[in-house]
């Protein structure tokens, strides 16, 4: 089935212009330069329904939806439970109240808790306050199946902590990895778009850099790639020239169709 990925943020934790830095970059009028806290979302059919699959709901959410023109959201897969990820979670608040239902939220058990502690007022089952995010955590498994479409968690390493990207018919979505165990490879076979991190240049402890991230393109041989997770260090321009013709640095509002 035909599908089409969003770029709502393909920015790092801090955002690009970063606070209080007055690098060329940071004041660069390409507005392929300014970029949101990352995230994605996936649009498809089904049936006489749109469905908008979003993957994490970072600090940008509210300002990437307006944006956009999300009106609703049918389910949230989250990456992982860091601030840049996690923090617009209650800004589903609006679109939640749309249908009598609870918007699904899947997550592996280290993020489940994390959200639990963060959002203690939204999962409390004591707060009864009627305009708290009507969502529910449900545990992620290996497979999880939205509306017809298979998404397939694929095991990371983010510094010392376990994340998961999503791989979802011919496309994969791995933000926040510093390392792909070698048991992911193939879950990455035959892609026609691979999305992935690369923060800057320079080494970083939880993140790839272009270096590396150029290394896992020729390793998994995706027909084209995008990079996200981009810091303040690489301008758009610059960078999308010294790349192969199939790589390409993401921006925010890129869309891409896809096949689920
Ligand atoms: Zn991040
Ligand atoms: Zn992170």
């Amino acid at each position: 089935m035909q599908a089409e990925i969003v770029f709502l943020g393909s920015g790092t934790s801090m955002g690009v212009p970063t606070l209080g830095c007055s690098c060329p970059v940071c004041t660069s009028s390409d507005p392929r330069d300014s970029r949101l806290r990352p995230s994605i979302s996936v649009l498809f059919r089904d049936g006489d329904s749109e469905r908008c699959i979003l993957i994490d709901s970072g600090p940008d959410f509210r300002q990437q939806a307006i944006r956009e023109g999300l009106r609703h959201i049918d389910a949230v897969l989250y990456t992982h439970a860091h601030a840049d990820h996690i923090l617009g979670l209650d800004d589903l608040r609006p679109l939640s109240f749309q249908s009598s239902g609870k918007i699904p939220l899947y997550a592996d058990q280290t993020t489940t808790d994390v959200l639990r502690h963060v959002f203690e007022y939204t999962f409390s089952e004591s707060n009864l306050y009627p305009y708290k995010a009507r969502v529910e955590l449900r545990a992620l498994e290996a497979h999880t199946h939205l509306f017809g479409a298979d998404f397939v968690a694929v095991p990371l390493l983010h510094g010392p902590l376990e994340t998961v990207g999503f791989r979802f018919g011919n496309a994969a979505y791995l933000t926040d990895m510093s390392d792909i165990p070698e048991a992911s490879f193939s879950l990455l076979q035959n892609l026609d778009l691979l999305i992935l991190d690369a923060l800057r240049r320079t080494p970083h402890p939880s993140h790839s850099n272009l270096e590396t991230s150029l290394k896992f393109v020729e390793k998994i041989r995706p027909k084209s790639a995008y990079f996200t997770h981009i810091a303040h260090d690489l301008g758009h321009a610059e960078t999308e020239n010294e790349l192969p013709s199939h790589v390409h640095m993401a921006y925010d509002g890129l869309r891409i169709p896809i096949e689920l």
